[in-house]
């Protein structure tokens, strides 16, 4: 195995597949490590929109994705508490379908795709533990393979895509843009017998300050995953005691008034439950001397608005295409500024209604007023999908609610 290459990818996930899958089609000398061995799982409800799925589709992966037995999902519910807003979303790129893959088998998928290509070269069960730098600039990794032997690889850039707990940002002593903790607690397993009224489609209820989101998964499973406050510090309790138990507990209880219990009289737990206590959102800076930063590792929202796979995938294609532009060497700090400027340009909004999200707030009678707008109209209920699925921005369905108020307005 050789020891220079012209990029080191660590993590090999979403975004670390991504980036591999697009710099092998353009025949870059690519190296990817993960400290995994595929197929293996990790913590994620994964579930993806279309917009996902549109450039699954160009990576070449949707086909074998498309095997699984996770139902094609078009139907969205929302619930705030007695208000219901439920459609379609709205197609983007003639992608109609959204899934809810597990990521056992989803990153294997990508991962056996990325490895298929002549010029990158896989090497699982390898954990990165040092940067290696010429002065300031990185000019390679050390770590350490299964069997304990420590090796050193050297590229002329180095990017991590190796998730929340980057190892690669750590080392680099970086310091967040923004960062701000959650005020929520999620947990999450698996249900079959789980009642749903058709079409399957993607729940989210937010009940009395609680979340409860359902996803239909393959095997006629349920991921079900829950937004606890973290201020219910005798919840917590509960939770670190005895999950499984105060799992099923809270979904009885908190979840009462949409009657979720007779939802759950066939229902067994198929898995542990799995989650987050706290963490938090933040954004890094994406690039610098000889490094770049992709997926997870640099920019982190609310789990709540389920584009973390899709801002990886979308984060690694556009640090690809600015790898591709620009000269390493001569125009550096342009490709810098692009690669910041094009993620921030896409995803900084969703961003900003991640951070609104994770903040515990009791609901506002001028909320509620919206929410009834939203369920009420579908031209209104469409551009609130739309946020979801980068459709549009906040600001199309901010005008289209003040186009509504001004027009229910004069007809008074
Ligand atoms: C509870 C929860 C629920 C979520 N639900 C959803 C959802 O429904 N939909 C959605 O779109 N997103 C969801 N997300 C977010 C989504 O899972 C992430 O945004 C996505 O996995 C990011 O991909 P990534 O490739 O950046 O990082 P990861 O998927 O975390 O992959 C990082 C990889 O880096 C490897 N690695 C780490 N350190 C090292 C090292 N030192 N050396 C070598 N390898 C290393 C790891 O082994 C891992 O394989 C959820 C997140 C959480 C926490």
């Amino acid at each position: 195995m050789k020891e220079n290459y012209d990029i080191i990818i660590v993590g090999a996930r979403c975004a670390g597949a991504t980036l591999a899958i697009e710099l092998g089609k353009a025949k870059y000398e690519v190296l990817l490590l993960d400290q995994s061995h595929f197929p293996s799982d990790t913590n994620s409800t994964h579930a993806f929109f279309n917009n996902t799925v549109y450039m699954l589709r160009e990576l070449g992966v949707m086909p074998l994705l498309e095997e699984t037995t996770a139902p094609p999902i078009r139907r969205v519910l929302f619930q705030f508490n007695d208000i219901k807003i439920e459609g379609d979303l709205p197609i983007v790129h003639n992608e109609e379908n959204s899934y809810c893959i597990p990521r056992t088998y989803f990153d294997k998928v990508m991962h056996d795709c990325a490895t298929s290509f002549d010029s990158v070269t896989s090497l699982e069960g390898f954990r990165v533990t040092r940067l290696l730098r010429n002065q300031r600039r990185v000019i390679g990794v050390e770590g350490i393979t299964q069997t304990g032997e420590s090796r050193r690889f050297t590229a002329k850039m180095v990017i991590g895509a190796d998730g929340r707990r980057s190892t690669v940002r750590s080392l680099l002593g970086l310091l967040p843009k923004r960062k701000v903790s959650t005020d929520y607690s999620f947990f999450y397993s698996y249900l079959t017998g789980l009642e749903q009224s058709d079409p399957p489609k993607f729940e989210i209820h937010q009940i009395n300050g609680s979340t409860l989101v359902i996803f239909p998964t393959s095997d006629q499973k349920y991921v079900t995953f829950i937004a606890c406050p973290s201020a219910s510090t005798n919840w917590l309790k509960a939770f670190r005691e005895n999950p499984s138990q105060a799992y099923i507990q809270y979904l009885k209880t908190k979840f009462e008034v949409i009657e979720f219990e007779k939802r759950l009289k066939n229902a067994r737990m198929v898995d542990k439950v799995k989650g987050l206590f706290s963490f938090d959102n933040y954004w890094f800076p994406l690039m610098g001397k000889g490094w770049a930063l992709v997926g997870d590792s640099a920019i982190f929202k609310d789990p709540g608005v389920a584009q973390g796979m899709h801002d990886a995938i979308f984060g690694a294609r556009t640090l690809a295409a600015v790898l591709k532009e620009y000269d390493w060497e001569n125009e550096e700090n342009k490709m810098i500024m692009a690669y910041e400027e094009r993620v921030q340009e896409k995803i900084l909004g969703l961003f900003e209604l991640a951070l609104n999200m994770t903040k515990y707030k009791p609901s506002t009678p001028e909320q509620r007023k919206v929410q009834q707008l939203i369920s009420q109209y579908p031209q209104a209920r469409d551009k609130f999908f739309g946020v979801y699925n980068y459709a549009n921005g906040l600001d199309e369905l901010n005008k289209e609610i003040v186009g509504i108020l001004a027009s229910t307005k004069e007809n008074e």
